[in-house]
């Protein structure tokens, strides 16, 4: 990888004119390779922001005004929801809606997530597709390599780059992709404006994290179908989650249960996060509260061995 250029400001040119990068909150070097690289994997302009839930602020700030409604996917990341419930006191409406049907007519923006995490529903796009307002979608665990949402219909692409686009957790990162001119110049000028940029170290994280995405989220995608498989036939778990693609994996066990598992995984490691190299996992209940079971454990599946993360799963669950 080429070195990250640090800079926060670049000398104008000799006829004292600004050239491609004049002021890091703007755009810098680094930042547009990267979103040159992810607007190819999606298909459109791409802005990267200091964060996922910087990247949903900006939606906001650039989608919305006072009295706007803005339609969100029941079960969709909790954080989404408590970010908009900044924007309360400045007149912005929320409706949750179950995305596996159509939603509300008259919202100005819909929010879908595909999957939705941690409950791993996905969104019907023959319900959104006709919508007059403006589709988001959140393809955090999904990524471009199992869906490229403005294909489908989106007008907006977010991801918590943070997730699988870096893989690493080392990174945090948001983007955001639209094929819409005048809202990429929208997201933009609210990137600017409100100080959402992202920093270059974590932007070369991304240009790093895309050469082995594919890789990464198939083989994932592999070992996350034969361990939700290995999991449905444990008789300690009561639900399992899964959508087919991607290395997400929700499961129930008996309410009070799911600290004696959690606390007893010691390849998996135990804590919040998901879309890394390595598989970590948690129970959700402390974060999001009575949205979700008690008992559901979020496992985000990494690049070991199947039989060992199974061996430390299995474990862990026998003990129930
Ligand atoms: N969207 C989803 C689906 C997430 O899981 C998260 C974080 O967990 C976010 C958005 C927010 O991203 P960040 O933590 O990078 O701000």
């Amino acid at each position: 990888m080429s070195s990250v250029d640090r800079r926060t400001a670049w000398p104008y040119d000799e006829h004292g004119e600004p050239g491609a990068f004049t002021y890091q909150r703007y755009a810098h070097p680094t930042g547009a390779a990267a979103e040159e690289a992810l607007g190819e994997l999606e298909g459109g302009r791409a802005l990267l922001f200091s964060s996922g839930t910087a990247a949903v602020t900006a939606c906001v700030f650039a989608l919305c005004r006072p009295g706007s409604t803005i339609a969100l996917a029941a079960g969709a990341y909790f954080g989404t929801g408590v970010t908009f419930a900044q924007f309360a006191p400045w007149g912005l409406d929320v409706v949750e809606f179950d995305q596996t049907g159509p939603p509300p007519a008259d919202a100005d923006v819909v929010w879908v997530e595909s999957p939705s995490n941690p409950l791993l529903t996905l969104p019907s796009w023959p319900d959104l597709r006709d919508h007059p307002g403006v589709i988001v979608c959140d393809a955090t665990a999904s990524t471009p390599v199992f869906l490229r949402a403005l294909d489908e219909g989106a007008d907006v692409v977010l991801h918590s780059a943070t997730k699988y686009l870096t893989g690493h957790h080392d990174a945090l990162l948001g983007a955001l992709v639209t094929r819409n001119p005048e809202l990429g110049e929208q997201l933009y000028h609210a990137r600017m404006r409100l100080g959402l940029s992202a920093a270059p170290d974590a932007t070369a994280m991304l240009l790093r994290g895309l050469d082995s995405l594919e890789l990464r989220v198939r083989r994932q995608t592999e070992t996350a179908t034969e361990l939700a498989r290995r999991l449905a036939d444990h008789p300690a778990v009561l639900k399992v989650r899964y959508p087919g693609l991607g290395g997400l994996i929700s499961f129930d066990v008996a309410d009070g249960s799911e600290r004696a598992v959690e606390t007893s995984i010691r390849l998996i490691r135990n804590q919040t996060s998901l879309g890394g190299v390595r598989s970590t996992m948690e129970s959700r209940h402390r974060w999001e509260g009575d949205r979700i079971p008690v008992g559901l454990l979020r496992l985000s599946v990494g690049l070991e061995d199947v039989d060992a993360l199974w061996a430390d799963l299995g474990a862990a669950l026998d003990q129930l």
